[in-house]
């Protein structure tokens, strides 16, 4: 350990910012972050925000360009339908994901909370910017919380209510945008709330937990439900790069007018706490309740302009950056993520190139034993179940392999776009050639005349 650090008091560790020393709610009221890496997040935000409003009205043929829809256990990525059936690839997808966030993690810390994370770009992006718009910059905002109910705070809070609830009903119907699809969601607009009551009532639902999250529950999110928060402390290690406060150029720490001896950098005038919405400050070092969103950063850059000192005492660092000046290094642990995230994308890539149109299942109808037909021959019922995942009508033909024989099919297998289809077909073979109770059969799924499987069956005959 740094002796630097011997300077920092570590007696923040007793107590949890959001919570008060008689164990209630410690309600964070953060002073509105002001400098460049604030309006470059409100950018991103605007961008991020464009395109999560925009999104529902994509469509490619027809078909939402993003559909999430577990009821109906439906799902469309990038304009790509995935079933039920294509699990295993969304097994391996999700596996690969995950990976993709360790090693970003172990590489990066917590860059995606502060940037692009839902919660983060709701609640200090368009939440807070209305309250900040209705009732001001944190003291005033302290200041409306200590007066009494009278015209001004009723109006004030009154509005402030109307607004968040509004924007989490906005936010509930496009949630629902993204589950039941927008043209769904407008037939449900119009038909009206009585024909549609269960969804609607989900709607109500999603609106009100909107509203407590953005309203009351706030940090907590991060703090206390996020798994990916709780992650952190596994994933991190001295090379991942974070919002840190640079120790040894800040400490000692003490007031300009100060007579400290070696005096650091830092002047202890705490603006880097009174903005963050987490509660916490900075200078104590990496905490799971930093969501790396760069408010003290900046907050901590104007000081440093003010007092004439180069920017940067809290930056992007790493640990090791901090402490031994060493640059950011690609390390072996970063290497084994990287070896492991490649052979899944590729792994991915070879599922989903070689993905099927139609999956086909073929059973003997239960319960069914064989059939004797005219001239000498037997049948076998069977099922058979597809699902054509394409947006186009899909014909199939069935065809015996690897023995002669008839395929008297009940219905056609014509499936259309999208859609299950189900329907049973006869195997009729001589008498003859049956040597045994159980005869293997090989029978081929054509599409266009073109095999696109050989499904294995088996044929039962009379017991010889
Ligand atoms: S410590 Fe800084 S980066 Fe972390 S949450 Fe607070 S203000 Fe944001
Ligand atoms: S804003 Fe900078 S100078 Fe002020 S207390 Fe925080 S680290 Fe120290």
């Amino acid at each position: 350990m740094d002796n630097k650090k011997d300077f920092l008091d570590q007696s923040f560790r007793d107590s949890v910012a959001t919570i008060s020393k008689e164990g209630k709610r410690n309600y964070i009221t953060p002073q509105q972050p002001k400098g460049k890496l604030y309006d470059l997040r409100s950018y991103f935000s605007y961008l991020y925000l464009i395109i999560f409003f925009i999104l529902p009205f994509i469509k490619i043929e027809g078909e939402p360009i993003f559909l999430f829809n577990i009821l109906e256990r439906k799902f469309i990525f990038f304009g790509v339908i995935f079933w039920p059936q294509d699990f295993f690839i969304f097994a391996i997808g999700f596996l690969t994901f995950l990976v993709f966030v360790i090693l970003f993690t172990v590489a990066f810390g917590r860059l995606f909370c502060g940037w692009a994370c839902p919660q983060t770009i709701f609640m200090e992006m368009v939440f807070r910017k209305f309250e900040y718009w209705i009732e001001g910059d944190a003291h005033q905002q302290r200041r409306l919380d200590a007066m009494s109910w009278n015209g001004e705070k009723i109006r004030k809070r009154g509005f402030k209510l109307l607004v968040f609830f509004s924007f989490s009903f906005l936010i509930a119907n496009y949630f629902l945008a993204y589950i039941v699809g927008m043209d769904e969601l407008l037939v449900l607009i119009n038909e009206g709330v009585f024909l549609h009551f269960g969804t609607f009532s989900s709607l109500i639902i999603f609106t009100f937990v909107f509203f407590f999250v953005y309203l009351w529950f706030r940090e907590q999110v991060c703090i206390i439900v996020c798994p990916y928060g709780r992650l952190q402390g596994v994933l991190l290690d001295k090379n991942s790069i974070l919002v840190a406060y640079d120790y040894i150029r800040g400490e000692p720490r003490g007031k300009l007018s100060d007579k400290v001896e070696d005096k650091g950098d830092c002047v202890n005038c705490a603006a880097c706490v009174r903005v963050c919405p987490t509660g916490i400050d900075i200078r104590n070092g990496t905490q799971l309740e930093c969501v790396n969103c760069t408010a003290c950063i900046d907050a901590c850059d104007n000081i440093m302009d003010h007092i004439g000192k180069p920017r940067g005492l809290i930056r992007y660092a790493s640990e090791n950056n901090i402490a031994h000046k060493e640059k950011t290094t690609y390390t072996s642990r970063m290497k084994m993520y990287t070896v492991v995230l490649f052979s899944l994308i590729t792994f991915l890539a070879t599922l989903l190139i070689s993905r099927d149109d139609v999956s086909v299942r073929i059973m003997r109808t239960a319960g069914q034993m064989y059939q004797r037909q005219e001239a000498q021959k037997i049948s076998n019922l069977y099922n058979i179940k597809l699902a054509n995942k394409t947006r186009k009508f899909i014909h199939l033909e069935l065809k015996l392999e690897n023995i002669e024989g008839e395929i008297k099919m009940v219905n056609a297998i014509n499936i259309p776009k999208k859609s299950y289809y189900q329907t049973s077909f006869f195997v009729v073979l001589k008498t003859v050639q049956i040597k045994k109770r159980k005869t293997k059969i090989n029978l081929g799924v054509y599409q266009d005349g073109k095999k696109i499987e050989t499904i294995t069956a088996s044929f039962i005959g009379p017991f010889i």
